[in-house]
Parts: C-alpha cells; structure tokens; sequence
C-alpha cells in the first residue's frame, strides 16, 4: 500500500510566505527574496514528508496565492487587461499574477482584480477564472514543471497535483453570452495533454489530478466532458499514471461514470463519507487503484486509528495491497501546520493538546497507518496503536468535555424554546410604542474602526505592556466617544462600537466553556489572509456574561436605544474547529442555549435591541442540495433558540453579510428575526428582490453603501438606492444603515458617511 499526500499547507509554519508576499507587495523586499521564501518552504515542506517515509509526496501543492490562479496563468487563460502589464510595462510572471489577484493601481494603470468565491464548503476562498466565448489556452507558466525539477534536484520524485480540467472550468464564469464553460473542453485538453506529457518526460510517475467536483452532483453535459477529457488523456498519454482526486462528499452518484474513467487511480474521501467505500469497491473495476482518505484534512482532530484500521480492512477484502493507496482525505491546506509550535501551556493546554494533529502529525498518521497494516503485531507497532487508542479514549471520557448540565440543557428543549411568543405584527406594534422610531431608522452593524491605536491597546495587554485597568479605561473613553459621535450625527439606533473584541468569534469562544485556542494555529483562508479558528472540544457553556457589561455602560451614557451586539451560533460553529465526537447540529444547539442566556439576561439589563450577527449561515449549506433542508432547519432552529427567549417588545436584529437568498429566503423568513441587516449596495439592490418576490413580512435593512471601500458615498446616492428598495419592499419595512460592520475603515470616512447616511434618512423621510 503506497501512502502519499494530497497537498501541504504553504503559508509555512511561521506564516513566512504571507510576511514575505506581504512585504514584496509594500516594496520592501525584492522579488528575488520572495522567491527565495517559496523555495525555502517547499524543500522544508518535501523533506518533511520525505523523513516521515511518504511513498508520494506532493508538488505543484505550493502556491504564491491560489492554486486555481496557478491553473489559470499555467493555461494561459489571462484576462485581457491585464495584457499590458506584460507587453508595455515587461513585469515579470509573478507580478502579473499578483495583478490578477489583488488588482493593479500603479503606473498609470488601473486594473480591477479577479473576482474570489469559496472553495466548496471550506472557509478557503480561490480566484474564478474567467472565459470568454473564443476562450484559447495554451501552456504559458510553467510552474508545474519547475516545481517537479526543483524537487527532483532534491532527490525526491513527486506527484504532481493538477487541478483538473473540468473542475477547472467548472470553477469558472462565463464572461460573456452565448456558450457554456464546458464546451471550452476541447481546447483545453491539447493544453493539459502537453503538460502531462511534459510531466512524463521530465519523469513523472504518479499525477494527481483534482476533480473536486466529481464528489457534486453533475449534470449530463459535465458527465460527457468528463468522459471525452480522460478517454483523450489516456490516448495521449498511455503510460501516464493518472490519479483522480476526490473531496469534501461522496462520489455514489457518480459511479455510472467513474467506474468507466480511464483512469489509473482514484482517491475517495472516506472522513466526510465513509460509507461510499463498499460502494466504490463494488462499482470500480479491478486494475483501478484506490486512494482511501483517511486522515482528516478539514479538523484537527487526532486520527482514530482504530476506525481506519477498519475501512483500510474492508478495501483489503476486495482490493490486493498494490492497488491500495492511504493518504489524508483531502489537501492539508485546510489545516494549521505543526502542533509542536503550540508551546505555551498557558494557552493550548496539555490535555487538548493530545488529543489534535496538524499537518505535519497528519503525515506522520499515515505513516503510522502504514506501519500498523505492515506489521501489526510488532512490538513497536503495538505500541503506537496503543498510544493512539489511550488519546482516542482519554478524548472520550475527559470531565473537560462532558458538561451534564449542558446536555440536560438540549435535551430538554421544547419546540416552544424557538419559538418568539406572538407573531411579528404583534411584536412590531409593541416594539414600536416601546422604541418609538422615525419612519426609516437608522442604524450600524455593530463595529466601529479598530484603528492601529485600538489594536495596539489589546496587544499589549496581551504582553503585559498594559494593565487592565488601563486597557478597561481606554475602552472606555472609545465606547463613550462613539456614543457621543453617534448622538450628534443623529442615528436613531446606537452600538457600542466593538471595541473590545479582536474578532467577532473569538471574542465568544474566549469567554465560553468548552474553547480552546492555539498560538499558531493558522490556516489561509485567501491569498495572504491566513486565520487561527478556535476549537470547540466540549460541551459549551456561558459561565459568566460576555457583553453585558460594555453594552450595559454604552447604555448608560445615553436615552436612545443601544443595540446588544451578538454573534450567532452558526456562525461560531462554522469559523472554529468543531468536535468530531458529535453532530454539528448538538453543537450548535449547545452555543444557542449559551447566546440565549446572554440575549435574556441583556434584556433583563433594559437593552431594548439586541442583534444576532449570523454572516456565516448560508455558508455552512451542504455540498449536496438535497442535503440543504436538514441543515438549514437546525441552523434556522439554533438561530431562534438564542432569540426566542425575550418578551414580544424587545427586538431581535440579525445581520448577513451577503444578499444571495433566493434558494434559501423561505429559512431566512423562518428565522423570524424582527430586522434583518443585509448586503445590497454593490449589487444596487437588485439583491433584495428575493425578499420582495418573497413577500418578506418583517423588517429589511439593505445596505445603502459598500464598506468595503474607503469611498465615501453621496447622499443622493443612497436615496437613490432606497427609492429602489422601496419598489420592491413597503418603505414601513426599511431600515437604513451601511452593508457591514465599519472595523476595517477609517475614521474620517466612517464620519463623512453615515452624516450623508443619516441625511438620506432625513430626506426620505420628508418625501413620506
Ligand atoms: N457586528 C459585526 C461587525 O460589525 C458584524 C461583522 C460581520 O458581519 N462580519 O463587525
Ligand atoms: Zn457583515
């Protein structure tokens, strides 16, 4: 049985790749030192998997930005502004590829970015790809090839990993009308039969290919590209040692297909979905050999060695050992690099600690997997199956994680605990005597700028350089200003500002029970955005109030109405590590219970308003389709448990940071929040249709202008986006504020518009 690697995280274990790009895109160091950090990390990255005596080890996994970018220059499918930085300004490959990620402002030239979406259901965002109808490709960076060789003048043979063809274009857009992405396949294939063969050449043996979206549902067009592009791979490249690659679901529904792939190899993702491997079994053919992907490459959970012993078993029963592969389910970029830099007990302590793998455990897993189907009565293999099972057990029965009050807490829940007590036309009429607002309020989504002073201010608490009681003081002084400021500019409905948190799950996972964080644990999340997601280990619980006490003191300093700032269970679930020993839904109604008690007990301090930032609901939506429907009832489900334990005058906001609600409006309307905060302005309104077909009964904020810039809009503008909304939603329901939370902007901006902002109000108001 080969073992091999489906990818390693890049970013590098002290974040190297992400201070180098950064600081070569400031000018501060040259290219060639930037090119010197990449090739640092990729031999430490080979020789790490080299010493766990990995059988493949992965090239091509390292990336100055995006994998899918890489595939694009390595097609030369480059977007036709961005020619000039090539052919009038010569700049060199790396810079054009910068510019097709981040945009280029500089020589007189002003590029727009490519557009960035999420990977499948990861918190990894990648560059689409973009066609045209007379889209030509042709091989034009030859990274792949380089990469082979610079590993090869290490000693190490890799396997290439080559994002594959139809996932390719399937992760594009059309940029014009008239055809379909697919039918692109016959110009590419010439392109990727080139690149193979070069690959062989150079001496190849095995290559991976990544076909993601076999794990999808495919329509028959997608079925017939697959099938046409690896009947002409096969032609081409005969001796080619072809491995498919497969993550994040099941491919069941694609075995009609699969198992008529000339292809050599496929790797199946058997953490997501265990229970396609005797199906696969009995559908692929003989010769194919199996990768089964064991080792989790999403969670940083401990491998239960036992549980893999078993699946590799059953594909032994049916499948000789040469025809067997081991390896993590998917790529390793998904998880933090080395567990052995978490070295501070204080923060990851030792018990958790034993019970996680990052990345470069993870490699070590499958060696040890190896090893325990080689030899299993060995006594140095005993012995590491018996490590394995103690940490696996010692996870199991830790008090740490079981909390019986937490699990008495779900267990009792009744139907009437998601449940607000009377209907919303009730609630809005006592809201209404209670809050008294103008027609059109306004409001902001809760943040205001965390300027280099503020941030700074948090760090050094962090390092003893401040005391608390100075810390306490200076957040003090920025919550009273902001509430000033926004008194005298005119808002209707106030928020403290934030000023406390570093992030907005982070700042709730340090103050309940049942989180874990690390030093080091970053992940890249884009380009050079990396992100360090606590780890939900056990049962979760608020033993104490976590915003009481800023909300309660913003109050104080004013009559109108402060809104409560809260993150919403989802999406603490869905941006940390969640315990593998459960369902997510459990989890998650454990964290609505806890934000619950804090939504009650702000009520109980006479916060009138309290919002329940849900931005990361609809990412959390299944791979499948058919799987939407169970998740968004207990996603909606939790949302309602934290929300519904308030009197009817009290008013529930949520906030998303997106307006893409067609498929899913009907949930977002179960949610019942009383106001819904939504993004709309970049898409100038048309977003907020759905709400409008949908007859939406409660009250809408859509965004009036974009946070995303620093620009400063017009007031005409945003009534102009208003009157828009208007048509499609009764102006009784609009609420008027910004797309998102104003931390990432500065000051000056921030003033200058919500003045024209609440001006906007004022004017609609006055048309009324
Ligand atoms: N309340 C948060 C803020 O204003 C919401 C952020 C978000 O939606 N991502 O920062
Ligand atoms: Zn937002």
């Amino acid at each position: 049985m080969l073992t091999h690697n489906l990818g390693y995280p890049r970013i590098g274990n002290q974040r190297q790749l992400k201070k180098a790009s950064e600081a070569y895109w400031a000018d501060k160091i040259s290219l060639n030192e930037l090119l010197q950090t990449g090739a640092e990390i990729r031999k430490a990255n080979w020789e790490l998997q080299a010493q766990a005596d990995l059988d493949l080890i992965p090239s091509n996994d390292f990336s100055y930005y995006d994998q899918v970018l890489d595939m694009s220059l390595t097609l030369g499918a480059i977007p036709d502004r961005y020619h000039q930085i090539v052919t009038e300004l010569k700049k060199p490959e790396l810079d054009l590829y910068f510019a097709m990620a981040r945009g280029y402002q500089k020589n007189g030239l002003d590029i727009i970015a490519m557009e960035m979406t999420k990977w499948f259901d990861t918190n990894y965002h990648y560059i689409v790809p973009e066609f045209n109808k007379n889209q030509q490709f042709k091989l034009f960076s030859t990274k792949i090839l380089d990469e082979f060789k610079e590993a090869k003048r290490l000693g190490i043979i890799t396997k290439p990993v080559i994002l594959g063809p139809i996932s390719y274009l399937l992760l594009g857009k059309e940029k014009e009308s008239g055809f379909h992405r697919i039918d692109l396949i016959q110009q590419l294939i010439p392109v990727y039969i080139d690149l193979l063969k070069k690959l062989e050449a150079l001496g190849a043996g095995w290559v991976q290919i990544d076909e993601p979206f076999l794990a999808l549902d495919l329509d028959e067009k997608a079925k017939k590209a697959y099938e046409l592009a690896y009947k002409e791979i096969k032609k081409a490249c005969p001796s080619l040692k072809t491995l498919v690659a497969t993550y994040f679901e099941t491919i069941e529904q694609n075995l009609d297909i699969l198992s008529n792939l000339p292809i050599c190899g496929l790797h199946i993702d058997l953490v997501r979905a265990p229970q396609q491997l005797s199906k696969v079994l009995d559908a692929i053919p003989a010769n194919l050999t199996l990768s089964l992907g064991l080792v989790d490459g999403r969670n940083i959970w401990k491998n239960d060695y036992q549980q893999s012993l078993e699946l590799i078993h059953t594909a032994r029963q049916a499948k000789t050992e040469d025809r067997l592969m081991i390896a993590p389910s998917c790529s390793l970029l998904h998880s933090p690099c080395d567990l052995d830099s978490e070295t501070k007990e204080d923060i990851l302590g030792a018990e958790v600690k034993n019970w996680l793998a990052f990345a470069k455990q993870k490699i070590n897993e499958i060696h040890e997997l190896s090893l325990l189907c080689a030899a299993p009565t060995e006594a140095g293999n005993k012995a590491i199956l018996e490590a394995n099972e103690a940490a696996i057990q010692s996870k199991k029965s830790a008090p740490s994680i079981h909390d019986p009050k937490v699990k008495a807490a779900v267990s009792a829940l009744q139907p009437e605990d998601s449940q607000r007590k009377q209907a919303f036309e009730i609630r809005k009429k006592k809201q209404q005597e209670e809050l008294r607002l103008p027609n059109f309020p306004t409001t902001t989504i809760g943040s205001f700028p965390q300027t280099k002073e503020v941030r700074q201010w948090r760090s050094l608490l962090k390092k003893g350089g401040m005391t608390e009681n100075q810390y306490h003081l200076n957040i003090e002084k920025a919550s009273s200003e902001a509430i000033r400021w926004q008194e005298e500019i005119g808002l209707d409905v106030l928020v403290h500002g934030e000023f406390e948190r570093n992030d907005m799950v982070e700042y709730f996972g340090e103050k309940l029970a049942g989180f874990a964080f690390t030093q080091n644990g970053w992940v890249q999340s884009y380009g050079s955005r990396c992100v360090k997601p606590p780890i939900i280990y056990g049962d979760v619980s608020r033993p104490a109030p976590m915003t009481l006490f800023w909300t309660k003191y913003a109050q104080s300093l004013t009559s109108l109405p402060v809104k409560g700032m809260l993150t919403g269970p989802v999406t603490i679930l869905q941006w940390s590590f969640v315990r593998n020993d459960q369902s997510r839904k459990t989890t998650c109604q454990q964290i609505a219970l806890a934000i619950r008690e804090e939504v009650n007990e702000l009520e109980e301090a006479g916060i009138k308003i309290i919002q329940i930032d849900e931005p990361a609901l609809r990412e959390g939506l299944p791979l499948h389709t058919a799987n939407w429907k169970e998740y968004l009832d207990w996603a909606v489900e939790a949302f309602r448990i934290s929300a519904s334990g308030v009197s009817d005058s009290t008013q529930i906001h949520t906030h998303m940071c997106y307006s893409e609600f067609n498929d899913i409006i009907k949930h977002i309307a179960a949610m019942d929040a009383d106001v819904i905060t939504i993004e709309c302005s970049r898409s100038q309104m048309e977003l907020l249709e759905a709400f409008g077909n949908f007859n939406y009964p409660n009250d809408i904020g859509p965004g009036v202008y974009d946070i995303h810039s620093p620009r400063v809009p017009t007031t005409e503008e945003m009534v102009a986006l208003m009157d828009k909304a208007s048509k499609v939603i009764p102006e009784k329901q609009l609420w008027v504020n910004p797309d998102c939370g104003l931390k990432t902007r500065a000051w000056e901006e921030t003033n200058a518009a919500l003045v024209k902002m609440v001006n906007a109000a004022k004017s609609l108001r006055e048309k009324v």
